[in-house]
């Protein structure tokens, strides 16, 4: 079986994990910082030597591609070189960076393809700089305006506009990914499933929906000393009462379902004065729409007054899943087959780029494990085995996809490239 270059893609990784390299061996490469500048630059620096044919879009995307002699849509693969703040060397990069490696596996074997293969870097997946995550995919798909996306501000106040302007990577909207044969995300799991099953490779095939609701719980403020506990509207405790109300009743749905309280916040949230309002979030994410309404439906039924305060709940928003494409699903997953690699089909729980992209190409993911489940921190880990594995499952769904014969005779001609 052709496989990629270990080696070289390890080079590829390690040389990347240098721009915006923090202390404890992660990165913070904000979108359009000046590392991730400099990471864009050396990505179109080594995509040019090897001939491919780099471009860049309105919202800062960059392809660069390696022609066919058709006029064939391009089969497009890639993911995104930004991090967040202390974010690890392997989430997004390493969806970039493979499938630099499997073009360059492909120019090595010397195989010709009816289609072209585009390497793509999403700019500002991950909203660290500028909300909302995924933006110029959300663009691409129509899911965010584009003028709305512009005018957003990072913490400094400059606009993603400007931002966009000064890194000279604003490109055409004549460039934007429009027809292609499909589109495949090799990306790090960000969970800890794959390891806890040992399996090489996640086989994606959709990603979560979810809904956010705020519940807000008011209350009456009082001095902490002088009121007697059997006078107070304290809506602390009582929002600890819904809470464990919603914890009760979400725990009678089906066990694969997740639910979190991530931000809650006392008013005035000063230790002698009695809260007058508590306002948390709670998320929750599941395939079907099902479990999710229930959950819905658990939420709006919450009482209305608890211990003297009053209760009010807001959907704040929500998000369909996604069901990737299954004729690439199952590219996917023969080619593990066909590597001898041990695989888990699964649903992402994260958002990613091929959610939106998913809409209007047939889409679909590739996972590989993340040491201890670990992401968005600065010890993320995967080896580069398993990077490599993830390499060639990409690289087997790109021939596939393309429906292209791979001799004995290729693979012997890759095994002596360094
Ligand atoms: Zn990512």
């Amino acid at each position: 079986m052709l496989k990629t270059n270990r080696q070289r893609l390890q080079e590829t990784l390690t040389l990347f994990s240098q721009y915006g390299a923090t202390e404890h061996n992660g990165v913070t490469r904000l979108s359009l910082s000046e590392e991730d500048i400099l990471a864009r630059d050396k990505f179109k620096e080594i995509c040019e030597s090897n001939g491919l044919n780099v471009t860049v879009d309105d919202m800062g995307n960059m392809y660069a591609t390696l022609p066919s002699t058709t006029n064939n849509p391009p089969i497009v693969i890639g993911s995104h070189l930004d991090s967040v703040i202390k974010g690890g060397r392997f989430d997004g990069v390493l969806g970039v960076l493979t499938a630099l490696e499997v073009v360059q596996t492909i120019q090595d074997a010397d195989i010709k393809l009816d289609y072209p293969v585009t390497i793509v870097n999403f700019t500002n997946e991950e909203g660290a700089r500028f909300e909302p995550s995924l933006m110029a995919s959300g663009v691409l798909s129509g899911k965010f305006v584009k003028e709305v996306m512009l005018a957003s501000k990072d913490r400094q106040g400059i606009t993603f506009c400007q931002a966009l302007r000064e890194s000279g990577y604003e490109g055409s909207e004549a460039h934007r990914l429009k027809e292609a044969k499909a589109y495949v995300e090799l990306h790090i799991e960000q969970g800890p499933v794959l390891e806890h099953y040992q399996k090489d490779i996640g086989v994606v095939t959709g990603v979560l929906g979810m809904v956010c609701y705020e519940i807000s719980v008011d209350g009456e403020s009082n001095h902490a000393g002088t009121t007697p506990i059997s006078m107070r509207k304290d809506s602390m405790f009582a929002s600890m009462n819904i809470i464990s109300i919603l914890r009760q009743k979400l725990k009678g749905l089906p066990e694969d379902l997740v639910y979190t309280i991530g931000r809650i916040n006392a008013t005035p949230n000063i230790h002698t004065v009695i809260p007058n309002n508590v306002t948390f979030t709670l998320e929750s994410r599941h395939q079907d729409p099902h479990v999710i309404s229930q959950v819905e439906q658990i939420i709006e039924e919450l009482p209305k007054e608890i211990e003297q305060c009053h209760v009010s709940t807001k959907k704040l928003w929500d998000r369909d899943t996604v069901h990737f494409d299954a004729a690439i699903v199952e590219a996917v997953n023969t080619s593990v087959d066909d590597l001898g690699y041990t695989k888990h089909k699964m649903f992402s729980g994260a958002g990613h780029d091929a959610q939106f992209i998913a809409s209007y190409i047939p889409s679909s993911m590739i996972f590989v494990p993340s040491a201890k489940g670990y992401s968005h921190r600065e010890d993320e880990y995967t080896s580069y085995d398993e990077c490599s594995k993830g390499a060639d499952v990409l690289l087997h769904t790109v021939l596939k996809i393309a429906k292209a014969e791979v001799s004995l005779a290729d693979s012997l001609a890759n095994q002596k490239t360094p």
